[in-house]
């Protein structure tokens, strides 16, 4: 266990060297599950975003992308059941007050909670005599709704109370008569849509593993109720695909777990996770769920308005039941930089490198001058800069440091490829006029290379 707690504080401490993730407010102490990402962390959470709606918006005709917004009509989350039974199982313990997720702490005392209710952690807790991490009595297990609460108007008393989403699907069942009416779309078809969604986790940790405020992608997949499983096994192929051809992340750390009918969400019918080896063990990645036709019931039922479809052909009309890919990208991203991480030796000394697949890698290729006080080295690696960068804009220039200082720091960002260009780009040697070196990340291997064949090769990578 030392070790994978080393392995994730190395990973925060690189996060924050780097420029991927920092602490959330951290010049005043911080704000615990809150994060705030950097320049890298952006571009590499971009690509994990662009790379999921490319494979499933873009590229499909079915799927229809919405960007809703955050508040909603309060109504919306007791038709979804959230305000009512959107609970964590909470104990506190008697002594400091602090709040801890029951499940959790039996958990980790190695009992298994799966399917497990409130009276029978309630009977656990008393019966192992667990105890809160500090040593003191817990209070008997509470449920604790998870949704934050806000309130729009200015006036005393008029005040409405809102709910930050606690997930981006409620957006998307409000807006599916918009799109039956726009689109005119025949089943099945779906919609898509990345945001935030805020969950006020009892106990927020693992890094970006469990925040406060998350990202999540999701689709709602409209299908008439006898095909669901045939479309439901179809998006677990195609999230495992997402998983390993996209972001490269290694086949053997991903796991399928079929979850109990106890542990579903209220609105579930049946229900997929997706788990995988972070550094602190085995957990959710991502779900799949079978949500029948419970939303779009529960939300024609509390607005009065008819979210039926009708088949143009069978002259039939019916509430379709919906297949539920989600998918945190925060959890994608901790997975990508987990499974990245590596560390190997070159000549005596420990270096560190992200193995990134070059499709989710932040920067693709770094352009160096040999050195940095020669204008007319300058001036060239400019000129090669300029132009991959405008056709592959996440290209780095770096003229800092000497050239092995500039390879650890690209190594330590994932970036695949790093080009220099020297005496013999100009024409010292006349043979490798226009050539530069180009060298790979995970071996250190160098090769001479023409710029002219430079864009084509990473696209190939990129591409790959
Ligand atoms: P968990 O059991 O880990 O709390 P969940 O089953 O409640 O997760 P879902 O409601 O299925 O999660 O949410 C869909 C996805 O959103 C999850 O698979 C995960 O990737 C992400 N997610 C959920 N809660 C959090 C959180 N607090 N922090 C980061 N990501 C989250």
């Amino acid at each position: 266990m030392a070790k994978e707690n080393d392995l994730m504080e190395k990973i925060v401490s690189l996060c924050k060297r780097r420029g991927f993730i920092y602490q959330g407010s951290e010049i005043y102490g911080g704000l615990a599950g809150t994060w705030d990402y950097g320049p890298l962390g952006v571009a590499l959470k971009k690509n994990i975003e662009n790379l999921w709606w490319k494979r499933f918006v873009l590229d499909r005709e079915d799927v229809y992308g919405v960007d809703a917004a955050i508040l909603m009509n309060p109504l919306a989350w007791e038709a979804s059941g959230h305000v009512g039974g959107f609970n964590d199982p909470l104990v506190s313990d008697v002594k400091t007050k602090k709040r801890y997720r029951a499940d959790h702490l039996l958990e980790d005392a190695g009992e298994n909670v799966v399917g497990m209710d409130l009276a029978a952690m309630t009977a656990l807790i008393k019966e192992k005599g667990i105890k809160s991490p500090d040593g003191n009595e817990l209070s008997a297990p509470q449920q604790f709704n998870m949704m934050f609460k806000t309130s729009v108007g200015s006036v005393d008393g008029s005040d409405t109370i809102v709910y930050l989403r606690p997930e981006t699907a409620g957006g998307m069942f409000v807006n599916f008569k918009n799109i039956l009416d726009t689109f005119h779309p025949k089943l099945p078809f779906g919609m898509a849509q990345i945001g935030k969604a805020f969950r006020n986790e009892i106990a927020p940790r693992d890094f970006i593993f469990r925040v406060r405020e998350l990202e999540q992608m999701e689709i709602e997949y409209f299908v008439r109720p006898e095909d669901w499983e045939k479309y439901f096994n179809g998006f677990f192929d195609e999230q495992m695909a997402f998983l390993t051809d996209d972001l490269g992340l290694t086949k053997e750390k991903i796991h399928k777990i079929d979850v109990p009918a106890a542990d579903r969400a209220h609105y579930s019918k049946h229900s997929v996770d997706t788990e995988f080896d972070f550094p602190f063990g085995q957990k959710e990645l991502l779900g799949l769920a079978y949500r029948t036709d419970f939303d779009l019931k529960a939300h024609a039922e509390a607005s009065k308005v008819d979210l039926s479809y009708f088949d143009e052909e069978s002259k039939e009309r019916l509430v379709p039941h919906v297949i539920e890919p989600t998918f945190g990208v925060g959890r994608l991203l901790l997975a990508v930089m987990s499974d990245a991480y590596a560390e190997d030796d070159q000549g005596g000394e420990v270096r560190t490198f992200l193995k990134f697949s070059p499709k989710v890698a932040p920067v693709k290729a770094a352009v160096f001058p040999l050195l940095k006080n020669k204008p007319e080295l300058v001036a060239k690696a400019r000129e090669v800069y300029t132009a991959l960068k405008k056709e592959i804009p996440q290209i780095m220039w770096d003229d800092n440091g000497n050239i092995g200082k500039r390879y650890r720091r690209q190594d330590e960002i994932g970036t695949p490829w790093c080009i220099t260009i020297d005496f013999d780009t100009l024409g010292e040697n006349a043979d490798l006029l226009d050539t530069v070196t180009l060298r790979h990340r995970d071996t250190g291997a160098q090769e001479r290379i023409a710029i002219a064949d430079l864009a084509a090769l990473i696209q190939k990578g990129i591409r790959a």
